[in-house]
């Protein structure tokens, strides 16, 4: 199977109101733009470095994704290109944004992350965090940045129903704070689902999907 026939496989799948992201972490510039050469104008990225790189050598039409873990220091180098940063999940990394956004003349669209799965290593956001973050950022101090929705990983496990579970919880938290309407909070994204349960993510209220391994192939 080619990347292209893959893309297009899992697009003609997707519902429309369903973004994908094509996580293209790892991969080479020559398979990204395979996928471009598709239509594939979202790709998304996990290290600052790398999609800094891939911005570089690639077409200017393509929104560039932050999926992983960000840390503080490293903003600065995607606040001029980034479309949408996933990973965010305190107040000191929204101040940060805020403040490098600033600096470009930008408004840079975030996504919470909600801590969902069982394991202790994934990072996110409790909901008493995330009430707490929502009620700050009403201030005039985060002028530069957007909430335009959440985002979760499910537990690595093979139990659909624990997948499904969590993904539920997070839909259920989305809902109870999609009416939020303020200049700078408007949630109308819900990001979750990857390769192995984007299709359960999706039944459950997703509106973007995060996809790697069944576009481009499993990564080393
Ligand atoms: C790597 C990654 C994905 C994609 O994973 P696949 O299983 O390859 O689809 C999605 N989301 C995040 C946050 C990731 O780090």
């Amino acid at each position: 199977m080619s990347i292209k026939s893959n893309l297009l496989e899992i697009k003609s799948c997707l519902p429309e109101n369903v973004t994908l992201v094509a996580v293209s972490k790892t991969k080479p510039v020559s398979d990204l733009m395979e996928a471009y050469e598709a239509g594939q104008r979202i790709f998304g990225e996990n290290k600052i470095q790398e999609m800094e790189e891939k911005f570089n050598q690639m077409p200017k039409d393509i929104q560039w994704h932050m999926i992983g873990h960000v840390q503080t220091n490293k903003v600065k180098f995607m606040a001029p290109f980034v479309s949408l940063i996933h990973g965010v999940d305190s107040l000191k990394l929204l101040k940060e944004i805020n403040k490098q956004a600033l600096k470009e003349n930008r408004v840079i669209d975030c996504l919470l992350q909600m801590h969902i799965a069982e394991e202790e290593t994934k990072f996110g956001l409790d909901e008493a965090e995330l009430q707490e973050i929502l009620s700050e950022i009403n201030s005039d101090n985060f002028e530069n940045i957007k909430i335009i929705g959440l985002m979760g990983m499910a537990t690595f496990t093979e139990n659909k129903d624990q997948i499904k579970k969590e993904f539920l919880h997070l839909k259920s938290i989305y809902d109870t704070h999609k009416a939020l309407n303020t200049k700078n909070c408007q949630l109308t994204t819900l990001s979750m689902g990857m390769s192995g349960d984007y299709q359960l993510a999706i039944e459950c209220g997703s509106t973007m999907v995060r996809i790697g391994s069944s576009i481009f192939g499993i990564r080393n």
